[in-house]
């Protein structure tokens, strides 16, 4: 759908406000099948958007970890969980586990994650469009629109379609 990551980048600027407004007034639209609507049009995203040529989350954000995958996780790397801790991790504001640095040093010169079998459960369920609670996932999603492809395909879609159906009422 993109042609490169700048082509997303550059559309995404010129929608950033609207789809960010639109999607702070979601609960008020009281949309009919919102969690169905968000949920196909996040399977049509992956139809459209190729993340193994994007890699973008990977290169840009960080996930976070809990204490179990940090243990998993150094164990398959052959380091004590401290070593581990001291070379790739931090605590944030909030108090949650993330990288020391992106791109994520997991990620090699191919956009492969090199853990993929093993990796954190954030990374699997990211960016969270297959999630039903739409609402309550709404704040990520503003979030994750400067970051992901996927994201921006399904709340541009989401919005031409609710203003389509508002047009017919
Ligand atoms: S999830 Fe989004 S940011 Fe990550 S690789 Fe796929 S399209 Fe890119
Ligand atoms: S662990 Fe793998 S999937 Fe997760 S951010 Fe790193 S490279 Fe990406």
């Amino acid at each position: 759908m993109y042609q490169s990551l700048q082509a997303f980048k550059k559309e995404m600027k010129k929608h950033k406000k609207e789809l960010t407004t639109f999607l702070k007034g979601l609960p008020r639209r009281k949309v009919k099948g919102l969690s169905s609507k968000f949920y196909r049009l996040h399977k049509e995203a992956y139809g459209k958007i190729d993340c193994g040529q994007c890699a973008n989350c990977c290169k840009t954000m960080t996930p976070t970890y809990t204490k179990a995958e940090v243990k998993r996780i150094a164990t398959h790397v052959g380091m004590t969980e401290k070593e581990y801790w001291a070379k790739y991790l931090r605590k944030d504001k909030a108090g949650d586990i993330v990288n020391r640095k992106q791109p994520c040093h997991f990620l090699d010169k191919d956009n492969r994650c090199t853990i993929y079998a093993i990796r954190p459960l954030d990374c699997r369920q990211f960016p969270h469009t297959q999630k039903k609670d739409v609402l309550f996932q709404k704040e990520i999603h503003i979030q994750n629109l400067d970051f992901c492809p996927i994201t921006f395909h399904v709340v541009q879609r989401l919005n031409e379609i609710v203003l389509k159906e508002a047009a017919k009422q």
